[in-house]
């Protein structure tokens, strides 16, 4: 090849390039915004990243010292939209010019009840109802809240790996004790904790529903159960998927006995898993749905969609709060909704997942410590030991996203050992993104790994 030519395709490489890293990471001018920090941030909210954000753009994020990152943490999971779509921040804009707030308990207003008839025909609940709040965690709390008034019961059954939140009683149903629990108790009473099942780990489908028979003999009595909550793919718990078998024979049981199943798809909901809600997958119809995170584009809001008997249960304005669904949020709510539609990011979501899918597993039989790969659509996740007996390795998981990080990739981590590097990119990450990310990983893994 003449050297005119080789530049020529190396010059179009580069235009096609995302990820544009400038400085060392982190740059001069996030140093100092961090140093800043310390002095007068509370110490327990750590950084993840050393990177101060200066702008976000789809599935890319540029730093104040303006290097762009390809972003695999979609702040957690809640820009499934991308950052900043522009017909979501359109959307916000608009309705941040005509009014705020008022607390729609004491000045209705309509974005409100657009949102919830939306959700509640998209919900896979017949005769739904909805009902919004802020962060996940409340929606949680306001999921158990209805099914107590409507069952009049008090006990609530979580899972082991799962996390529903960091306030009280949601705190009490999450199963991480470091860094989330230790120390913060005591928790709330009547909360019960069964094995989730997790195949790698050696918990089958059948051993965990046997588990959860046995304890409503052992443990807790059946009729004194309110709620079951439940995350479809366990989030914080290493992108654990709960097998048909499984979620099936909860629901049966939840039936049995009157307990109100709460799915919460907090992290797994609006096109994450190739579903708009992940319990599709499953053929079955909770009693109640908790959302939250990327339905807005990551401002606050969270919600409740329910089963209209258990929402009307509890008694006038014992559900509420002043920011009961702030309508900025809702507003830009509206917008994700219908960019999840025209985008077709449900099918996006499976097209990136499979894609995703198929190079984890040549890695997997490459490297000796991705034990195991698993997920649902474009919520995926490696999971990194050491060893025959699987010994979690969450310092190697740290060194692959250290490595992919300076190399301009934001993965992060997950799992009850914090050993999983999981995959929360926005669903509009183009194909080139996609390759040039995970090129950038494979040469992390590499790194780490050896
Ligand atoms: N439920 C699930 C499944 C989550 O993943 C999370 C947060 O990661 C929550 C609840 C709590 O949401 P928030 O952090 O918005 O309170």
């Amino acid at each position: 090849m003449q050297r005119a030519d080789c530049c020529a395709i190396v010059g179009a490489m580069a235009t096609t390039k995302t990820i544009d890293i400038r400085t060392e990471i982190p740059g001069p001018r996030s140093r100092e915004i961090i140093e800043r920090k310390e002095r007068v941030v509370a110490e327990p909210l750590s950084l993840t990243f050393p990177i101060v954000i200066e702008r976000g753009e789809g599935a890319t994020l540029t730093d104040v010292d303006g290097n762009t990152f390809i972003d695999f943490t979609g702040g957690v999971g809640c820009l499934n939209v991308g950052h900043s779509h522009p017909r979501v921040v359109e959307a916000a804009q608009d309705q941040l010019e005509r009014f705020s707030h008022t607390d729609f308990t004491i000045v209705p207003y309509e974005v409100y009840v657009n949102l919830a008839e939306r959700l509640c025909e998209l919900a896979p609940i017949t005769n739904a109802k909805a009902a919004f709040f802020n962060a996940g965690t409340e929606a949680v709390e306001n999921a158990i809240k209805f099914a107590r008034s409507h069952t009049k019961r008090p006990a609530v059954i979580a899972f082991e790996g799962g996390f529903h939140g960091r306030t009280l009683l949601a705190l009490s149903l999450t199963s991480k004790t470091h860094p989330y629990k230790a120390g913060l108790g005591p928790f709330a009473p009547e909360v019960y904790r069964m094995p989730f099942p997790y195949e790698y780990r050696g918990v089958t489908a059948g051993e965990a529903l046997a588990a959860l028979e046995r304890a409503l003999v052992t443990q807790v009595a059946a009729e004194s159960v309110a709620a079951l909550v439940i995350e479809p793919v366990q989030g914080e718990g290493g992108f654990v998927v709960a097998p048909k078998e499984f979620m099936a024979g909860v629901r049966r049981l939840c039936d049995e006995h009157g307990i109100v199943m709460v799915v919460d798809e907090v992290q797994t909901g609006l096109a994450r898993t190739g579903k708009l809600f992940a319990i599709e997958h499953y053929g079955i119809e909770p009693d109640l749905i908790t959302i939250a995170k990327s339905v807005a584009m990551g401002l606050p809001l969270s919600g409740v969609i329910g089963k209209a008997e258990i929402m009307d249960a509890p008694p006038d304005s014992a559900i509420g709060g002043t920011y009961v669904g702030n309508p900025v949020a809702q507003a830009a709510a509206l917008a994700v909704l219908d960019v999840i539609g025209e985008e077709d990011l449900c099918a996006r979501a499976s097209v990136l997942g499979d894609q995703l899918r198929q190079r984890m597993v040549t890695w997997q039989e490459r490297f000796p410590q991705v034990g195991d790969v698993r997920g649902l659509g474009a919520m995926l996740a490696i999971e990194i030991v050491e060893g025959e007996a699987k010994t979690p390795a969450p310092e190697l998981a740290s060194a692959v996203t250290e490595a992919a990080a300076k190399q301009g990739l934001l993965l992060l981590k997950s799992g009850i050992y914090s050993n999983c590097i999981r995959v929360l990119t926005p669903l509009t990450l183009s194909d080139a993104e996609l390759d040039e990310a995970l090129a950038v990983w494979e040469s992390s893994l590499e790194a780490a790994l050896g």
